[in-house]
């Protein structure tokens, strides 16, 4: 039977009510693990549970997060045959896509939960979802690539969205089939398996400050767009354009800020805001102009997948046309091909 690594960073799961709101409660690792055994004798894999101290709200996470957990998966990888990272949901499609492009390739499962009701709370969904994690993660026939188990769909991680705040279905991947779904049984379906292969262990250079969201909305004046991009610090930007990734002209403005940036060796991805569907920047005059302007088409790549990839990409040092060939191409499953 496979033996799976629980590792537990924080979150509503493991949180508990205080006169301040919700707080990481003390108790959590020993409530999950007598929660855990007592389901039958042999069901659920062999497992043990670390947790990562200190434990955090999910909002507070930055980019050191993810090289915390590659550290310590890089300690266990031999020992274990899968591993199940028990998350807040705020940034847990970030964290699953993050770790996607910092790990590359895999020979093991690596997935990822959370809960919208804390363990031991009336209707708590978090026993269900960690139960639901550790069965993806240690079937033999589990995808080897980083996945979201949430209410019985299993999503691959960079294509995955926190898409309700209320609802217990709050991860879907809308420009993805799931890679699974639980009714009485597991049943694994949808992606193409991706290439197997030795994970990258290392920890990756982040900066702070080095990439940007830039939204387009009615009122974005040239001056605002101009005071994002002439920071010196950044090197990569997420463009959150229109439709199929059409951004408002400016009278030219826009475009000639955008121009003036990628030729000083800005990287710039083209993503819509819309909530499902792909970026075509041939498909109107305005988008055809980004082309021409030097930006990337992001296809249709989440908000989320578009900046982590940005930050790993330029965390492992990729400049220049190198980084700018793989924004443009799939390197984890989580875009369509050009
Ligand atoms: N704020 C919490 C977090 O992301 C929300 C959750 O876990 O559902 O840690």
């Amino acid at each position: 039977m496979a033996r799976l690594l629980l590792l537990y960073t924080g979150g509503t799961l493991g949180m508990q009510p205080s006169p301040k709101g919700y707080v990481p409660s003390p108790q959590f690792a020993e409530q999950l693990k007598a929660a855990l055994a007592l389901q039958p004798a042999g069901r659920l894999p062999d497992h043990d549970l670390k947790t990562l101290h200190p434990l955090i709200d999910s909002a507070d996470l930055a980019p050191a997060a993810w090289n915390r957990l590659v550290a310590v998966l890089a300690e266990a990888w031999a020992s274990y045959d899968g591993f199940v990272i028990l998350h807040g949901t705020d940034t847990l499609a970030y964290t699953a896509s993050a770790l996607s492009f910092l790990l590359g390739p895999l020979d093991k499962p690596v997935v990822l939960t959370g809960a919208q009701i804390p363990l031991g709370e009336p209707r708590s969904d978090a026993l269900n979802n960690v139960i639901l994690a550790m069965q993806a993660a240690g079937h033999p026939r589990a995808p080897r690539e980083v996945c979201i188990a949430f209410h019985d769909r299993l999503l691959r991680g960079n294509r995955a969205r926190k898409c309700r705040t209320q609802g217990l279905d709050a991860f879907d991947s809308p420009n993805a089939p799931w890679l699974g779904e639980a009714g009485i049984e597991l049943r694994l379906c949808g992606l193409p398996a991706l290439p197997v292969g030795t994970p990258d262990l290392t920890q990756a250079d982040f900066a702070a400050g080095h990439v940007a969201v830039l939204h387009c909305h009615p009122g974005l004046s040239p001056q605002q767009v101009a005071r994002q991009l002439d920071d010196p610090q950044l090197q990569g930007l997420v463009l959150m354009t229109y439709g199929v990734g059409n951004p408002p002209g400016l009278d030219g403005q826009l475009l000639d800020c955008l121009r003036r940036a990628t030729e000083r060796g800005l990287a710039i991805v083209n993503v819509t805001q819309c909530g499902q569907g792909t970026v075509q920047q041939g498909a109107y005059a305005t988008g055809r102009r980004l082309e021409e302007a030097g930006v990337i088409a992001g296809q249709d790549l989440t908000p989320e997948a578009a900046i982590t990839k940005l930050e790993v990409l330029l965390a492992r040092g990729q400049r220049g046309q190198a980084l700018r060939d793989a924004l443009a191409r799939p390197l984890r499953g989580e875009m369509r091909a050009h």
